[in-house]
């Protein structure tokens, strides 16, 4: 590790600095969250004690060789990170709030956020870099929620929102040292220049966002360093230059979670070698100047087509009410009609990557069911057929192969395993049409397929 590192790290933990480094030699603990809309949480030894969808695993499973990882059925993701949870608890539930995931890919806090909003919320997913857009959009469709969309701006974009957003997470782009111990690349690229820089950045991306959130609305930021001028730092400035107040967070304490407080600021910090997890730093505070709400424009987009009534009959398609449908080039897509009027104050400003649930393609007057409609948390279990497959011939399913369907029903069938659906087949009787998609396709060459890790 860099000496300059290490230096600052010894002043900052002089009573811990051996264990601190230390623990970051030793192998990273296995956790994932759990989709409990989809997947009931199996019993394990160990839960993340501060999220209830959290679990350990003992060892590493092939998460590609498991059908329902790629159903979004759970998301691998590292404890200390999860604690998003215990911030976004602590925030007053109003009714329709807009929730905006700044720095949002490859998507686990906003994965996290769908479980924990209620359905008449909104989230707003964004990330600036384009090459990372695509997996963020492909592990939120997998998540299976139509109350979100996926945008992909730089902060500086969001300034003409203001007083939009209930809630902001910034999960910044930082120096990384939280993450030492699971990425060999995060060291090497770690030094003082680098550190200083990212905490300028990172007070740029406050200060742009800073507009959009609406005076009483709450902001959580969050890095995956140590470095207290990317934490406690950064805090302090936006405290010095903005009218808010710092959120204490309850803690429990066998968490071991380190709670900082200076002038009544209040920063939450996790160390390796007291959690099991990785470094990572959370603040809460609350936003008590600026515009009170968004004036959302109200005119209907000329993009936005509502869907025509030859095919209303989808409306039964999904179990929730709060869903209108529109028709996006030959796609009908559901999306909540409370939220609407902010798609649209959205639409003006900022490049829309998707938005809602695209539920089915149409060809003329026939109804082609989405894979994202398979994956949907709202989908009506009555409509179509569920057969259950097999773990090999699941796995060939989503490597896109021919598999034969056990059934003698014809027409669309929806597949599962172990109940969790995992897309359509269109079953011809001597052979099944796939529709997995071609750009989700499982592409290693299956070897001998170990049991998944849950029974
Ligand atoms: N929240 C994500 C999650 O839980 O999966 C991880 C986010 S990662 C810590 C920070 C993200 O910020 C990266 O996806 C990165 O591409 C993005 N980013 C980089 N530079 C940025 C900038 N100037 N403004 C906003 N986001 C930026």
């Amino acid at each position: 590790m860099p000496p300059d590192f290490l230096n600052r790290i010894q002043s900052q933990f002089p009573s811990n600095f051996v264990q601190f480094v230390t623990s970051i030699d030793q192998p990273a603990a296995v956790s994932l969250r759990v989709n409990s809309q989809k997947f009931a949480i199996p019993e394990v030894s160990e839960c993340v004690p501060w999220c209830e969808t959290g679990i350990f695993l003992n060892e590493r499973p092939s998460f590609t060789l498991d059908p329902i990882f790629h159903s979004g059925a759970y998301y691998v993701q590292e404890a200390s990170s999860m604690f998003v949870e215990q911030a976004f608890r602590q925030i007053e539930h109003e009714k329709g709030r807009v929730v905006l995931d700044l720095c949002a890919a490859p998507g686990g806090k906003s994965t996290h956020l769908l479980s924990l909003v209620d359905p008449g919320d909104l989230l707003v997913s964004n990330e600036v870099i384009r090459s990372r857009v695509s997996v963020l959009d492909e592990n939120l469709r997998k998540w299976g929620h139509q109350n979100v969309v996926v945008t992909s701006n730089d902060p500086s974009d969001f300034s003409e929102l203001e007083g939009l957003f209930d809630v902001i997470l910034v999960d910044a782009p930082c120096s990384g040292e939280g993450l030492f111990r699971r990425d060999a690349s995060a060291i090497q690229q770690w030094s003082v220049e680098n550190t200083n820089l990212c905490a300028t950045r990172q007070r740029r991306i406050l200060a742009d966002i800073w507009p959009s959130l609406k005076k009483g609305g709450h902001l959580i930021y969050s890095t995956c360093t140590f470095n207290p001028e990317e934490n406690e730092e950064n805090l302090k400035w936006l405290a010095e230059n903005n009218a808010i107040e710092s959120i204490r967070i309850p803690l429990q304490g066998n968490w071991n979670v380190d709670e900082i407080e200076t002038n009544g600021l209040f920063g939450y910090r996790f160390l390796p070698h007291k959690v099991k997890g990785e470094g990572f730093f959370l603040t809460l505070i609350r936003k008590n100047e600026g515009a009170e709400s968004h004036p959302v424009s109200r005119k209907a987009k000329t993009k936005l087509e509502k869907m025509p009534k030859q095919f209303a009959e989808i409306r039964n398609w999904l179990t929730s009410s709060i869903s209108e449908f529109f028709v996006k080039s030959e796609f009908i897509i559901a999306f909540p009609e409370n939220h609407i009027s902010t798609l649209n104050a959205l639409s003006e400003q900022l490049r829309i990557i998707s938005f809602g649930l695209p539920v089915a393609q149409f060809k003329k007057n026939d109804l082609l069911p989405e894979h994202t409609f398979a994956l949907s948390i709202d989908r009506n279990p009555v409509v179509f057929e569920s057969v259950e497959l097999d773990l090999k011939t699941a796995l060939l399913f989503q490597k896109k192969e021919e598999i034969r369907i056990n059934s003698t029903a014809k027409g669309w069938l929806l597949v599962q395993f172990q109940g969790v659906p995992l897309g359509f087949v269109k079953n011809l009787g001597n052979r099944a049409n796939n529709y997995f998609p071609k750009e989700w396709r499982i592409r290693m060459a299956l070897p001998e397929i170990p049991q998944p890790w849950y029974k």
